[in-house]
């Protein structure tokens, strides 16, 4: 057979369907213990690697309409989360990073839907694939886990309970009971996101929290924080649930709202509030739970 040249996987974004933040470590660099549901959604980013002579080194190009601060001329090519996971993937595979890689972001920058963890899982199953090295699951989720705590649950995507500081992946097999239980409770199908231009950065979040702490009642504990730094999420959420979503809730760390929908009416009500209030600046259409899914062109 012959060597891919040419790899392209669409990666998906994620969001928590519970978080539950515990206390910070010092050895952990001051992070947080989680314990949270993981759910990847169908908003995805693609990311094609292909192969460059040797000694030519790395490239990186970026598509999109919204690239929020990745698109300055001062953001640093080689601290993208892609180029990050290019580089321990050399590492760990002893090769040279002879690669071009090409973003087409679609998820929101700095909007708590770990798009650029969802670069770097995409990343690493492309360079999988690109120099066939066919490593299991775990060994790409090691190699992802050393880059950050969301990127060892993108690598595989659908449910997965995350605990550590999030890095700790349980899979929720899509025929287990706890799937069942998640899809009977509505976190499954149509669900809405409503993003922003503006970012909010996870440790700014944190610090947040610090200061005043979980909402009574909320499965993610960081909303309260999220929307005491932006407002409008707040906003967005109860104007949701108003128009009937079953679940609406700051996504991670936010600024972004997710709304599942559940029937076609629902979501037509949802985005006409939202639309009417304006209290977010995009709305974009996804399904859940979603899974990577890997496009290899071979040479001729
Ligand atoms: P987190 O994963 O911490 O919850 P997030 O989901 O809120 O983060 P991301 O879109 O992952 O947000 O971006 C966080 C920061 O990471 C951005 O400010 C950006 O500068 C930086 N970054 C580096 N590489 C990428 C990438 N490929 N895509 C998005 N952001 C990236």
């Amino acid at each position: 057979m012959s060597a891919p040249v040419t790899v392209s996987v669409d990666c998906p974004a994620k969001t928590n369907l519970t978080l539950e933040v515990g206390p910070s470590h010092a050895e952990w660099g001051g992070r947080h213990e989680l314990d949270t549901i993981y759910c990847a959604i169908g908003l995805t980013d693609t990311v094609t690697a292909t192969a460059k002579p040797a000694g030519a080194g790395f490239s990186l190009d970026l598509a999109g309409e919204h690239l929020g601060d990745l698109a300055s001329s001062s953001s640093d090519m080689r601290r993208n989360h892609a180029v990050l996971a290019l580089f321990a993937m050399a590492e760990a595979a002893g090769r040279e990073p002879d690669v071009a890689l090409t973003i087409e972001k679609r998820i929101p920058v700095g909007a708590g839907l770990a798009g650029g963890s969802a670069d770097a899982a995409a990343t690493i199953l492309a360079l999988n694939a690109l120099w066939e090295l066919d490593w299991p699951l775990d060994r790409l989720r090691e190699v992802a886990a050393t880059l950050g705590a969301d990127m060892p649950f993108c690598v595989a995507g659908g449910y997965a309970r995350g605990t550590g500081y999030g890095e700790i992946i349980e899979t929720i097999p899509d025929d287990s009971d706890a799937a069942r239980a998640l899809r009977e409770q509505g976190y499954a199908g149509s669900l809405l996101v409503g993003a922003y231009q503006a970012q909010l950065s996870t440790p700014e979040v944190y610090g947040e929290f610090d200061v005043v702490g979980a909402g009574d009642g909320d499965r993610n504990h960081l909303q309260k924080a999220a929307v005491s730094l932006h407002p409008r999420s707040g906003a967005a959420i109860r104007e949701a649930l108003a128009a009937g979503a079953s679940h609406a809730f700051v996504s991670g760390s936010g600024p972004s709202v997710v709304a599942f929908t559940p029937t076609p009416d629902i979501r037509r009500d949802v985005i006409a509030a939202w639309e009417r209030s304006k209290a977010v600046d995009r709305i974009i259409a996804a399904e859940a739970p979603a899974a990577p899914s890997v496009s290899v062109t071979v040479a001729r």
